[in-house]
């Protein structure tokens, strides 16, 4: 990326010490009113970027106005899908401060994500300090309508440009932020799901568990079809035997059977969602039983007939909780609760968005407030 005039640049030196440069726009963009906003499709005035070359390590961190990227047509990641990425949300209390929500862990993840895919590690505390400084530069952009946040989407892609399957020799960090409106317009909408024994998503010692392209670009089909059926998502079921519930859409799943909640264990096919982590955290805080353990589609069909499917949602930074209202497998098309949002799903919606604004203590240290964006000159 080109490097801008030096006028009004100043540097961002946060915990991890290493000074971000930073070139203001000379153009902010015109904000949509909070009430106008939708998911993904307006991003703000700056972006973070930070670039890797073989030998010399992550270097070059820096905050400039938002624009496109150039990449030579043989970048790798274009071919290859050597890409890795991560969501997580900033909120705007009621008492005007932002909160992120429980960002080292995404931080952690993404590592993660990164480590699986030949990409070389990222500095925690420098990607932290990515967040933090360009969410500060453009905190105007965090909406205060309740519900709407501002979108973090951390990714890091191959740059080199080569053909040819190996690890890149060059990769690009970067950072953008989007404005977000509330995931339910009108109070909690419950979704209809299709359990499908013809495609799979993952399967164990696959990259299942890592937030990469490749996995969104391969459920595109079946999610396709499923909606052609009406239905809003897919249910995946594990990649071997097409029986156990491995995870909804980009959410992982949790079904209340009786007085158990289930949710499927991280065993190398489903990502470890940092929601399934909080909500399970609040479930046993509450003295629930909880388990994590494989779930397969039949039991859960004989609970519905029995009558101990009493709840079932999804979870994920986009929605919080999405309640399933019907579940589609085979040619059974069950109801659950009525169709209607359960009360434990409700529960659990309504603590964690009371954490996400400062409305509640915030028992578990989950939210940390945006650091305090003083740049030097
Ligand atoms: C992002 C994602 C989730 C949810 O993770 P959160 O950290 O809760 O947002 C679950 N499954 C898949 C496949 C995902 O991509």
């Amino acid at each position: 990326m080109e490097h801008h005039s030096p006028r009004n640049r100043s540097t961002f030196t946060g915990a991890s010490r290493t000074p971000i440069a930073i070139t203001p726009t000379a153009k902010p963009k015109a904000r949509p009113a909070d009430d106008k906003l939708q998911f993904g499709t307006v991003f703000t005035d700056h972006m973070f970027v930070l670039d890797y070359a073989e030998g010399k390590g992550w270097h070059d961190p820096r905050i400039v106005p938002y624009q496109p990227f150039s990449l030579d047509p043989a970048t790798a990641v274009l071919h290859y899908a050597q890409a890795v990425f991560d969501g997580l949300k900033a909120f705007r209390g009621g008492d005007g401060t932002v909160r992120l929500f429980r960002p080292d862990k995404h931080v952690e993840r993404l590592n993660k994500s990164c480590e699986r895919l030949c990409i070389p590690r990222l500095d925690p505390a420098l990607v932290l300090d990515s967040f933090h400084a360009l969410v500060g530069i453009d905190e105007a952009w965090v909406p205060r309508k309740r519900g709407t946040a501002l979108y973090l989407r951390p990714t890091v892609i191959a740059s080199e440009a080569f053909l040819g399957v190996r690890p890149a020799k060059s990769y690009v960090y970067f950072l953008i932020l989007s404005p977000v409106g509330p995931y339910y317009a009108e109070g909690m909408n419950p979704v209809k799901i299709l359990a499908t024994d013809k495609y799979v998503r993952a399967v164990k010692g696959g990259v299942g568990a890592a937030k990469t392209a490749g996995n969104y670009a391969a459920s595109i089909y079946a999610a396709e079809e499923a909606k052609k059926l009406g239905y809003t998502q897919v249910l995946w079921l594990d990649g071997v035997h097409h029986k156990y519930l491995d995870e909804v859409g980009t959410m992982n799943i949790m079904v209340k059977l009786g007085d158990e909640v289930v949710t499927p264990p991280l065993e190398g096919s489903i990502l470890a969602g940092v929601t399934r982590d909080s909500i399970l955290a609040l479930l046993r805080g509450w003295g629930l039983k909880v388990s994590e353990r494989q779930v397969s589609i039949d039991e859960v069909l004989a609970a519905a007939r029995g009558g101990t499917l009493a709840e079932m949602w999804g979870t994920g930074t986009a929605a919080v909780v999405s309640p399933v209202g019907e579940l589609g497998y085979k040619d059974e098309r069950i109801v659950i609760n009525g169709g209607k949002t359960g009360p434990l799903t409700q529960k659990l919606y309504d603590t964690i968005v009371a954490i996400q604004y400062g409305d509640t203590n915030d028992a578990h240290g989950w939210t940390v407030p945006l650091r305090a964006f003083a740049p030097a000159s």
